[in-house]
């Protein structure tokens, strides 16, 4: 390690104790990478410290002194992200909250008050053990608050009140300079200047750290079931979604799956995916205050998709039942990740889904490749899985990815609808945002982090 990291150590130590600060390469592994696939998952550095604070009070110290002797600072959550957003690729200090995993919950306004460090799983606790419920979820429960935040994280469930944005009421976060501030509160209307918070939400670790968040619950909603409703092919099911949003009804989540896919995940879980028939399937959550008021969603639903040729729907009652086809559904990535080599997430308005559906696939026919393609339908965002061929990386992957992006944008979308731009999409960030965008993306950043500590190299590149 070169004299400066080893000098912050002792100063690290005084802040947080000894025991909270890792030194040693082979105790800090599982903080060197995140969920990217291994393909392009970018290293870590060599020089590093592991650091864990356990309150505001002692992240601020951190970052003081990490400011004023330039040393990169890589706050990391859950460590699930998939596009190595969190990975430490310079010398420096990762920074883990997980010491900061209290949640409270706040009855009276509906909201919970955790620390940055508590996981989603923590939180769908809090509020179950609270008779009130967190919708969202994305994916992987060990997500960490700081992290959905930085992410803006989004998935499953997000179709009738919204992705991670639409939750947070308010932040704790502390400059990268020290200073600890708070934004928004236990309210639901704040119009004072400029939206700070709603700025730090998605900045992905690179303007600040987030200490604890204030987020909006829901009452249970007392009934739930989740549909299957399977389609001889992909432009019915993907046609239906639509028509159902128009009809008044507002699931809580519908994605679009595979039937090869599915069976892929549930093996992987030594389970078995329940509905056999249809290569496409819709799988619909719905919830409401009575079994009535779920039934009647659950018709008008079947009326729509009755057009469009389904084949036999399977409604899954029980909250076991729920949770298994939920299980299933988020592992699909787990199961495909060792032969993958990327994980794309373009998002177009709902109604071009099936349009990018096709280019995908016109795209995996001239390059001869299989490219899974499944996702948040009713949010318009899909997972393209860009696959190993014979256990390599294709020579071509770069052409692939970049015939994605320029359809998904020539369809009016994004290149990344939830897993954000992190290390590995800094190039197509700079080829398919206007520059102007990118400087003003900048300044923010220099404002915030005048010495460009905070997770350096990420969203934009380094220097
Ligand atoms: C199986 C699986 C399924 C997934 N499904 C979805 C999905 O459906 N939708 C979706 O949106 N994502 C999904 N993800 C991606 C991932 O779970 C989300 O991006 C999640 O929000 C990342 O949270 P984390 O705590 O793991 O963050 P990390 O991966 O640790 O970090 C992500 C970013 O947040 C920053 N960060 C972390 N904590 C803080 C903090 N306290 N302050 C400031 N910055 C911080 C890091 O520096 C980094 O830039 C999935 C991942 C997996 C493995």
């Amino acid at each position: 390690m070169t004299r400066r990291i080893e000098d912050i150590t002792g100063k690290l130590e005084d802040i947080v104790g000894q025991e909270w600060v890792v030194t040693k390469r082979e105790y800090m592994e599982s903080y060197l990478r995140d969920e990217t696939p291994d393909a392009l998952r970018p290293s870590a550095a060599e020089d590093l410290i592991l650091v864990k604070p356990s309150s505001t009070k002692e992240v601020s110290q951190i970052l003081k002194v990490a400011n004023k002797m330039h040393v990169p600072v890589f706050p990391v959550g859950g460590r699930t992200g998939l596009v190595g957003g969190c990975v430490p690729t310079e010398r420096g200090i990762i920074l883990s909250l997980e010491r900061m995993n209290k949640i409270e919950v706040d009855k009276e306004n509906l909201m919970a008050i955790a620390e940055a460090g508590a996981t989603l799983g923590d939180l769908i606790k809090a509020a179950d053990d609270a008779d009130l419920f967190f919708p969202l979820h994305p994916g992987d429960e060990g997500a960490q608050i700081g992290g959905l935040i930085s992410t803006n994280a989004g998935g499953v469930r997000a179709v009738k009140y919204g992705v991670m944005r639409s939750y947070v009421k308010g932040v704790e976060v502390v400059l990268p300079t020290g200073e600890i501030l708070n934004f928004g509160g236990l309210l639901i209307k704040n119009n004072t200047g400029y939206d700070l918070m709603h700025l730090i939400i998605g900045s992905e670790g690179t303007l600040c750290v987030i200490t604890k968040a204030i987020i909006k619950l829901y009452p249970k909603s007392g009934y739930s079931v989740t549909l299957v409703l399977p389609f001889n092919n992909r432009a019915n099911a993907i046609g239906t979604v639509p028509k159902i949003l128009q009809s008044g009804v507002i699931p809580l989540a519908i994605e679009y799956v595979g039937i090869r896919e599915l069976n892929t995940a549930a093996e992987h879980l030594s389970e078995e995916w329940p509905v056999q028939t249809g290569n496409a399937q819709l799988i619909i959550i719905l919830s409401g205050s009575s079994e009535d008021e779920v039934y009647s969603a659950c018709e008008k639903i079947s009326e729509i998709a009755e057009k469009n040729n389904p084949y036999e729907a399977m409604i899954a009652e029980t909250r076991e039942e729920q949770e298994r086809i939920l299980r299933i559904r988020s592992n699909i990535y787990t199961a495909l990740k060792s032969s993958m080599v990327d994980i794309l997430d373009v998002t177009v308005p709902m109604s071009k889904l099936s349009d990018l559906m096709n280019s995908i696939d016109e795209i995996a026919k001239k390059y001869g490749v299989y490219m899974p393609v499944y996702g948040h339908a009713g949010d318009g965002n899909l997972h393209i899985h860009v696959m190993r061929e014979d256990g390599e990386v294709p020579k071509y992957v770069k052409e692939i990815k970049d015939e994605i992006y320029s359809a998904g944008i020539r369809l009016g979308g994004v290149i990344t609808g939830e897993h954000g731009i992190g290390k590995l999409r800094i190039e197509e960030f700079k080829k398919f945002l206007p520059e102007k965008e990118i400087s003003l993306m900048r300044e923010i950043k220099r404002i915030f982090d005048p010495n460009g500590i905070l997770n350096p190299g990420k969203v934009f590149p380094s220097g």
